[in-house]
């Protein structure tokens, strides 16, 4: 089942929330200040949160600031006061998912938990190749098991490269899928830079293997080391 962490200070909250989560089967862990939540995030990455905004230790819309830097794909549902309708704006600007007011019905809440989920599955499941694995919701890549961050842009890359292993994908279709709505405005020398970043930090971590190769006149496609 899924895991979700409930981050919220307020014991007579979280308790109503644990006990409505776990009782539609879902594994539920609980944050009581933010600065404990985004050290949990880190080392266990749930895979939804629901965010009180109002917190001691980081406040809750910092938490999530935080959240969509390192992992843009994590479901998040803020639980804001009824009148405080500009946190709440603030927080789905910042890139929260939905939101649920306080005071809230059990059902509700269930409800918005449950439509996040069916909006939101796990659209980016992870790759495996060789020694490299992505594990694009967390904008991670381990290679022979040792961990790396990436940022989103480098994350989509290597998941096209990935998904073709030993394919060649011309400039222009990686533009499109890594910059997305933005690829009009951009030409190919966006990737070319990308690909060069990307490099550079493959390359630390694993200095005798070249996994990206050029296609001179086409673009580039990945390979693994045999
Ligand atoms: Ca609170």
């Amino acid at each position: 089942m899924p895991r979700i962490l409930i981050v919220e200070d307020d014991a007579s909250i979280s308790d109503v929330l644990l006990f409505v989560l776990r009782n539609a089967g879902y594994r539920c862990d609980l944050a009581e200040d933010g600065s404990k939540a985004w050290l949990f995030i880190q080392e266990q990455p749930p895979d939804l949160i629901v965010l009180d905004l109002g917190l001691p230790g980081l406040p809750g819309l910092e938490l999530l600031r935080n959240l969509r830097k390192s992992f843009p794909h994590l479901p998040v549902i803020i639980l804001s006061a009824r009148d405080a309708v500009s946190d709440r704006v603030c927080g789905l600007e910042l890139g929260a998912d939905d939101y649920v007011g306080k005071p809230f019905s059990n059902a509700e809440l269930l409800a918005r938990v449950q439509g996040l989920f069916r909006r939101c599955p796990q659209q980016h499941p992870e790759i495996r190749r060789g020694p490299l694995r992505l594990l694009p919701e967390h904008c991670e890549l381990q290679i022979d098991g040792e961990s790396l961050q990436l940022n989103l842009q480098e994350t989509r890359l290597l998941e096209q490269l990935l998904g073709g292993t030993g394919r060649c994908f011309s400039r222009n279709q990686l533009l499109n899928s890594v910059y997305q709505e933005e690829a009009p405005a951009l030409s190919d020398r966006s990737i070319d830079q990308l690909v060069t970043r990307l490099r550079r930090k493959l390359k630390r971590r694993s200095p005798n293997q070249e996994f990206i190769h050029t296609v001179y006149g086409v673009g580039y496609r990945l390979e693994l080391p045999s």
